[in-house]
């Protein structure tokens, strides 16, 4: 269909990007998934009627590869991030902050950069950006992913204002805590320990992000959502959880 709106969605081989892909899907948006995993990514896409790209958004030539296989672009939805570790600033692992910084920092900059002139080029873009409470509060043992997650904040803002007057809405969803393979990665493939995170507590789904994505990218195109704090009812802050 000529005027279906195109939506790009990174990271979206499992958690909230597969949940996002499969709902802006459902809300009538022809989707195009990109991740590393291309037996996950083709699963979440037959699921949806999507096209599955291989992407790894810390690899240059793979976004520009990528990118330059996309004609029209409205939506770009840079979920692909994670964290790495839990480790104090005093045993801080360069290798483990420089994997944060490239996927969800750098690969953030190179996406949106890449798909920019098509985003502006459909009369009426937008770029939402899957943040984190963890880009707002710092904690013990969060140091390179709140410093991450803070940079991705700044850079989101920075874009608001540069594209003032250009018709691309620029929008920041944070969640806070929400069961996917995050805690996994995190824990370096510890299940035990990632489990225990979400221990006597209710936290987020994927499709409650997904909701959330999909509701700031149908609002009429006057309207931006500059940004959005998603926490579960059990969670009042970055480290303040009701646990029963
Ligand atoms: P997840 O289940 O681990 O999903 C992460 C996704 O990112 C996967 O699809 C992964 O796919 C992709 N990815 C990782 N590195 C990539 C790379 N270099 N290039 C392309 N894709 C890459 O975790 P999630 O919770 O859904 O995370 C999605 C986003 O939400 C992240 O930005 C995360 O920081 C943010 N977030 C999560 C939570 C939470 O509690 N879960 C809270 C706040 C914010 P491949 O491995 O196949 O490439």
């Amino acid at each position: 269909m000529q005027d279906q709106r195109i939506a790009v969605v990174t990271g979206a081989s499992s958690g909230i990007g597969a949940a996002t892909a499969r709902a802006l899907a459902a809300a009538g948006y022809s989707v195009v998934l990109g991740a590393r995993r291309m037996d996950r990514l083709r699963e979440v896409a037959d699921s949806c009627g999507g096209v599955a790209r291989e992407l790894d958004v810390t690899d240059p030539d793979s976004v520009e590869r990528f990118c330059a296989a996309l004609d029209r672009v409205d939506l770009l939805v840079n979920n692909a991030g994670g964290a790495i570790g839990t480790e104090p600033i005093a045993e801080a692992r360069d290798e483990d902050w420089q994997r944060m910084y490239e996927t969800n920092v750098l690969g953030v900059l190179r996406m949106t950069r890449a798909l920019l002139p098509r985003l502006i080029g459909s009369g009426d873009g937008q770029v939402i950006t899957i943040g984190s409470v963890a880009g707002r509060e710092s904690y013990r043992g969060g140091g390179g992913y709140n410093a991450a997650k803070h940079a991705v904040a700044a850079v989101m803002r920075v874009l608001r204002l540069e594209l003032l007057g250009q018709p691309v809405r620029v929008c920041e969803i944070d969640p806070g805590m929400v069961e996917t393979e995050f805690s996994v990665v995190r824990y370096r493939g510890d299940e035990e320990r990632a489990h225990a995170v979400y221990e006597g507590m209710t936290p987020l789904e994927p499709e409650d992000v997904a909701d959330a994505v999909v509701w700031v990218a149908t609002r009429p195109s006057r309207v931006n959502v500059d940004s959005m704090l998603l926490l579960a009812r059990d969670q009042a802050g970055a480290q303040l959880v009701h646990r029963r």
